[in-house]
């Protein structure tokens, strides 16, 4: 059968494959398993490009997270606010900080997190607000920063956004961020990687002691930290590919917008809601994100599975409803747009190799389901 999956990650090594072997081959020779000179470098390289001052690069975007809220004074006693659609990701991130994670709702058709509820539900114990850059697109974190007091601190999650900016702001710029290379997200390593994004000279000090046992030189150990560090490999396989990250974020916009085009007749029918793209928004397409009206949304994604397309669905439970988040007491109707996406969203298949011929057929798969 003609497969498309979710996305394309030997379409992605075979153009990066040569460039790869022979980093892994310096680091071989050089014996920089972890941190060392591709790891220095990678951080460097994707400061530039995020258009930041520092990067620090750590073990997962978890992490990286939690790294950046700790590093912004968070820890046990304190509020924690994030949306309720977000990957479980974000929450446990914040829950490892000892903080109580508070959840908000979400802007029903951008599907980011609500600004307003956000700065409703900031009480005196709330130390953080985090925005999810979800699928792609930034929120707006000027307008958030500008709204709240100087004790609480903006920390992005913008796992799903490398290259993504909102009124020209990157994640990061003016503040703090973290992101994920898990190897599907637009810019994959080739097993576990994050980063801390940050113009703040005192808080990436603090990530990088943190995320080494405390202390940056040997044997000194300044604060109470864990092992969370970026590999000599992954940082190859990061440099190599973050050449190809602006093409591909350029290349999934038009894939995108292709999209658009080929599922106007099922808008038009009132069988599938588009994704939406805020004024002022560098989306970069990390997830093509759509509702699906009068079907069973899981039934439409089997129907789509069974004809090899990788369709998927990003996330099928808001934070309230899973067993883990449970103990914070929520029921079903208290964040009615993020309930109301999970059930009805699907994500189709989206990578920069995506072919115009791959889109018609999941186009036309998806219409057979709806029919
Ligand atoms: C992927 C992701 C994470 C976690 O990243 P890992 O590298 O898998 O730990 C956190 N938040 C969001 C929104 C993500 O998509």
């Amino acid at each position: 059968m003609n497969q498309i999956p979710l996305v394309d990650l030997k379409a992605a090594h075979a153009e990066v494959a040569e460039d790869v072997r022979t980093g892994f081959e310096r680091v071989l020779a050089n014996t920089a398993f972890i941190g060392g000179e591709e790891v220095r470098a990678f951080e460097r390289e994707y400061a530039a490009f995020a258009g930041v001052a520092h990067c620090v690069g750590v073990a997962n975007g978890t992490d990286a997270l939690e790294l950046a809220l700790r590093a912004s004074g968070v820890g046990a006693g304190h509020e924690v606010v994030l949306p309720a659609n977000t990957f479980i990701a974000t929450a446990g991130a914040v829950a490892r900080t000892g903080a109580r994670p508070v959840l908000v709702d979400c802007d029903p058709d951008t599907y980011l997190m609500d600004g307003p509820a956000a700065l409703d539900a900031v009480g005196g114990a709330t130390r953080a607000v985090v925005p999810v850059h979800l699928y792609g697109q930034c929120a707006d974190v000027e307008a958030l920063a500008a709204a709240l007091p100087p004790r609480v601190a903006v920390v992005e999650d913008a796992a799903q956004s490398q290259g993504a900016a909102r009124d020209g702001r990157s994640p990061g710029r003016g503040g703090i961020a973290s992101t994920s290379f898990y190897p599907g997200k637009n810019l994959g390593a080739y097993g576990d990687a994050g980063a801390v994004l940050t113009d703040d000279g005192e808080r990436a000090g603090l990530v990088r002691a943190i995320a080494n046992h405390g202390g940056v030189a040997k044997y000194r150990h300044d604060v109470a930290g864990f092992n969370s560090r970026l590999d000599g490999l992954q940082a190859v396989v990061l440099r190599a590919k973050l050449a190809g990250l602006a093409a591909g974020n350029t290349a999934r916009r038009a894939a995108a917008a292709r999209y658009d085009e080929l599922l106007s007749g099922l808008v038009a029918a009132g069988r599938v809601v588009l994704p939406v793209t805020a004024a002022g928004s560098a989306h970069v397409w990390h997830l093509y994100v759509i509702r699906v009206l009068g079907a069973d949304r899981d039934e439409v994604v089997g129907k789509l599975n069974a004809e090899g397309i990788g369709a998927g669905v990003h996330y099928p439970a808001p934070v309230h409803l899973t067993p883990a988040f449970a103990h914070l007491g929520h029921r079903r109707g208290d964040f009615p747009h993020a309930e109301e996406a999970a059930d009805r969203i699907l994500s189709l298949p989206l990578y920069p190799q995506i072919t115009a011929d791959q889109q018609q057929r999941v186009v036309d798969v998806l219409a057979g389901a709806l029919r």
